[in-house]
């Protein structure tokens, strides 16, 4: 067990109800505020239950445990609401071998049953785990019902005794198991759901910087509140007028009635952080800042605001908000028209995307739950919105158009789990992805030519349109159609031979299949249709065909085993018997709810999709079936995605994320910039995920070399060693001349290692030695970061070709046991690795387990750049390592699992 570190800074956190507090470690300076706690917010009832009992020295015992100095025996933990303590915690170690320490708990009496006790113990589990403690034991009397409750909540599992009125509780640590990761999870989605409440279902709206002027920002808000029908109250606030849009103005938010839900703030970017913190200390909940161009320090002061007075915060640089609920009607927003009340939810970074998107839903007929303008992104994100929408009862629809999402470590997880529940669409910008340059190893340079933009959010489960007019003709046959099977065959429907091969084309083109038709459903076609018909796929019904032949044909493809979807493409002909609309007619006749779901094309349209009315529904109508097939074969993946199991975390048994982290934090606090961690330290943490790494010494001269080389040899291999020069920042070894196998003699070593301080002089630090591996199939295997979709763990064929073999599969961690095979799988030398005639499948687990390691330690570690394992040698006998490289750079530390807001992106740490 280590000793006792104090974690880093602050943090903020969501209560239950969505409340932020700040947990932070109590010190010295906190004695007052301990007991203050205890004396004036706890009753003498709590006071008992906390202390077992009722000493008057209780409390001042306890302030002088919390509030020593620098202790290396345990660690107390505060939760601050508007700088006044609320809740604390700490633990004491009982014995040092065993790794136990004593808990004890404390909230205000005002401030229970708010998850304030859940959240410090989830930090403190957090922390204890950090210093490598075993289990907590803690005494409570058993009438303390509150902290009972807390245990029970917490998700671990938690041993009782019950002895003469006392409990006695033992919560062992173990590393993170499923329950206790889902617990957090839930609590934590629960809590942001809560606080997101103020933002979209205020009660009562302020509007700062609301002007007369008409063309005013904050002057048309205010009017569209007012003429949206907001269903609660609505202030203008200036300190310029006595009356804005008919309404009385206060000079300022202090002044009002009431204290707002929301604020909606107009002002100019020099007012902004003054009004915030007035929002903040009167109240307010929640902050729209439609204002943009903050500098650097009236945006650091914002975001401050924000998380002391516990305050969602959208934007700055918002267009606004809007919720369509008929109990809410809040349209803070401006330019747009307020949008129909529906079921999408709809979130923008840029105001101008949101307009032109809100104004094509509109069209569509598909209405909005809410949506948001999220501008510069400081808090409520993409990932807070679908948690929102997951939960906000109505939508059923997510429609993003962002650059990032949010916390890109938080976003696999939530879009995997929101993605079941409803489809989830973003237009792929295609951006390059900027957040791989610049890396230098073969991993993180691998990953973006090999794995797409595309081929990640396939497997986070969102629909990615290649632009915002796809992403709108998706989203019309989403929204009215149900899903194809997974096979995605369809069948094309025309009045006119040519434009049914343009469909054709367009369904191929578009990765979907159009099969042959079955004989007898052929024969049938041929039968109603008139002379000249084809029914080949696509079928041509002729221009002569009439409604109710036209309609039983569609009939009788869509009752087909054969066929899971139909795209019926219509023109106006000049030699038609039937006029065209007498076959649209036919075709809504039939209803727009089929048991597959059904497109239309319609060349002559002059947009690019609307929709037909059915008297059960509508039906998208396309001007291009290239728009119709891209739509569909979205619809497919969506329904190929809902079709595909969930899987389970991968598991690492025996890892220790504890050594781990303090490999890393070594580094950094050595290399506060980061960099590549030298061979040792990159060894030993290979170690705590059970990454193996074949042994490797260092050596600085030759006569260590000579020396590490002979005991390798005695180690039983076949006697050969390796010696690799070593110096910071070395890219490519073998191209440079520094690595040289096959070693067998003492001579070899001494004449190697005089060879490369010749080559390399002062630059070289030193040498690897290691024992010559057993030739395999070698392999690459990594992990590296991406902006916008977080960790990425990479497999490949490896070896100093690696480039030139490009052949590699990528998959968002955290991975599940479905995707280890899958990885495999999805490389192009699979054949290699599961074996042929004559040479026997390689050790598969063991790959599995190299890949589960990996991705557990992008859970445990964000601090981690890039990990390039390559080659990793795989064979029938076993896998292993023989060159590794590890890049770690600064980054808050992260517990995907411990609830803390993010922190505002791009801004520098918050200030005090
Ligand atoms: P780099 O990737 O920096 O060029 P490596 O350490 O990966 O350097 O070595 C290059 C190649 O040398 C490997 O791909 C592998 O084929 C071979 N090699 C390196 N170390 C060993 C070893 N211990 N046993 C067997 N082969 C090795
Ligand atoms: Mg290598």
């Amino acid at each position: 067990m280590s000793t006792v570190q104090r974690p880093p800074t602050a943090s903020a956190a969501l209560l239950t109800d969505g409340t932020t507090v700040t947990i932070r470690p109590i010190d010295p300076a906190d004695r007052a505020a301990v007991l203050a706690l205890h004396a004036d917010r706890m009753s003498e009832e709590s006071r008992r239950l906390r202390f077992l009992g009722s000493s008057a020295r209780a409390a001042d015992l306890t302030a002088d445990r919390l509030c020593g100095p620098l202790r290396t025996d345990g660690f107390a933990l505060g939760a601050w609401a508007a700088d006044v303590l609320v809740g604390e915690a700490d633990y004491e170690v009982l014995d040092e071998a065993a790794g136990t320490a004593e808990l004890a708990l404390a909230v205000a009496d005002a401030w229970q049953h708010r998850g304030v006790g859940t959240l410090l113990l989830e930090h403190l589990v957090h922390a204890a785990r950090e210093h490598g403690l075993a289990a907590f034991e803690a005494d409570t009397l058993a009438g303390n019902r509150a902290v009972h409750r807390v245990f029970t909540d917490l998700g671990l599992p938690v041993h009782r005794r019950y002895e003469q009125g006392e409990v006695k509780v033992r919560v062992p640590l173990a590393e993170a198991d499923e329950g206790y990761r889902r617990a957090v999870d839930e609590r934590g989605r629960a809590a942001d759901v809560a606080s997101l409440g103020a933002l979209l279902r205020p009660a009562s709206v302020a509007v700062v910087g609301a002007s007369r002027r008409p063309a005013s920002v904050g002057g048309s808000v205010l009017r569209k509140i007012r003429d949206g029908g907001f269903t609660g109250e609505v202030w203008a606030v200036n300190p310029h007028a006595d009356q804005v849009a008919g309404r009385t103005a206060y000079p300022s938010v202090a002044a009002l009635p009431d204290v707002p839900d929301l604020a909606v703030l107009a002002v100019p970017a020099a007012a902004v952080p003054a009004v915030a913190e007035e929002c903040g200390q009167v109240g307010v909940r929640a902050l729209v800042v439609l204002t943009s161009g903050l500098d650097a320090g009236q945006a650091r002061r914002l975001s401050g605001s924000c998380r002391r007075h516990s305050m969602r915060l959208v934007g700055p640089n918002s267009l606004g908000i809007a919720a369509t609920d008929p109990r809410v009607r809040l349209d803070a927003e401006f330019g747009g028209a307020f949008p129909l009340p529906g079921t999408a939810g709809v979130a923008v970074q840029s105001g101008g995307v949101g307009i032109a998107l809100l104004q094509r839903l509109a069209w569509l007929g598909i209405g909005v739950s809410s949506f948001v303008s999220l501008g510069d992104k400081y808090d409520v994100s993409g990932n807070d919105l679908l948690q929102w929408w997951e939960s906000d009862g109505h939508t059923d629809l997510a429609l993003l158009h962002l650059e990032s999402f949010g916390n890109p470590r938080a976003f696999a997880r939530t879009a995997r789990r929101v993605t079941r529940s409803m489809p989830v669409l973003t237009v792929d910008a295609g951006r390059s992805a900027a957040g791989r340059r610049g890396a230098a190893s073969h991993t993180a340079a691998a990953a973006t030519p090999t794995v797409t933009r595309e081929a990640l959010f396939r497997q986070a489960g969102i629909t990615a349109a290649r632009s915002v007019a796809e992403l709108v003709e998706t989203a019309a046959l989403l929204h009215a159609q149900p899903l194809p099977a997974t096979r995605g065959a369809v069948a094309v429907v025309s009045n006119a031979g040519g434009v049914g091969i343009l469909a054709a084309d367009a369904c191929a083109d578009a990765g979907l299949v159009l099969p042959d038709l079955p004989a007898d459903l052929a024969a049938r076609l041929l039968d109603l249709l008139p002379a000249g018909a084809s029914a080949a796929n696509p079928v041509d019904t002729t221009a002569a065909v009439g409604p109710d032949r036209f309609r039983a044909c569609l009939d009788a493809l869509e009752h087909s085993d054969a066929v899971d979807a139909l795209m019926v493409c219509l023109v106006p002909t000049a030699l038609s018997d039937e006029p065209e609309s007498g076959l649209l007619r036919a075709l809504l006749d039939g209803g727009a709810r089929r048991r597959i779901p059904v497109t239309v094309v319609r060349l002559g349209q002059q947009v690019p999709v609307t929709r037909l009315r059915a008297a059960d529904g509508v039906l998208p109508q396309y001007a291009d079936p290239r728009s119709a097939a891209a739509a569909l074969a979205h619809a497919r993946e969506r329904s190929r995605w809902l079709g595909r199991p969930i899987g389970a975390d991968v598991d690492v048994p025996g890892c220790d994320p504890g050594a781990a982290r303090r490999i890393v934090d070594a580094h950094l606090a050595e290399h506060p910039a980061g960099g590549w961690l030298d061979p040792l330290a990159t060894a030993t943490l290979l170690a705590c995920y059970g990454l193996p790494l074949t042994t490797t010494v260092w050596a600085r001269d030759p006569h260590s070399a000579v020396v590490a080389a002979r005991a390798l040899r005695h180690d039983g291999h076949d006697g050969r060693t390796v010696l690799k020069a070593y110096w910071p920042d070395q890219v490519h070894k073998s191209a440079a001349g520094a690595v040289r196998t096959g070693l067998r003699t003492d001579r070899d070593v001494r004449d190697t290692y005089r060879e490369f301080t010749a080559a390399f002089g002062d630059r070289m630090a030193g040498v690897v030695v290691q024992p010559m591996a057993a030739p395999g199939v070698e392999l690459l295997a990594g992990l590296v970061q991406d902006q916008v979709f977080g960790p990425l763990v990479v497999l490949g064929l490896g070896g100093t070709a690696t480039d030139v073999l490009d052949d590699r599969a990528a998959r968002l961690a955290p991975l599940t046991d479905l995707d280890l095979p899958e990885m495999v799988a999805g490389l192009r030398a699979a054949a290699l690795l599961s074996g042929r005639p004559g040479s026997p499948p390689v050790d598969l687990p063991a790959i599995h387990r190299i890949l589960a390691g990996l991705s557990r330690m992008a859970d445990d570690l964000p601090q981690i750049a890039e990990a390039d394992l390559n080659p990793v040698i795989a064979r029938p006998d076993g896998v292993l390592c023989v060159d590794a490289r590890i890049r770690v750079e600064p980054r808050p530390p992260f517990d995907p699992y411990l609830r803390r807001l993010r922190r505002p992106q791009g801004l520098p740490e918050e200030e005090p």
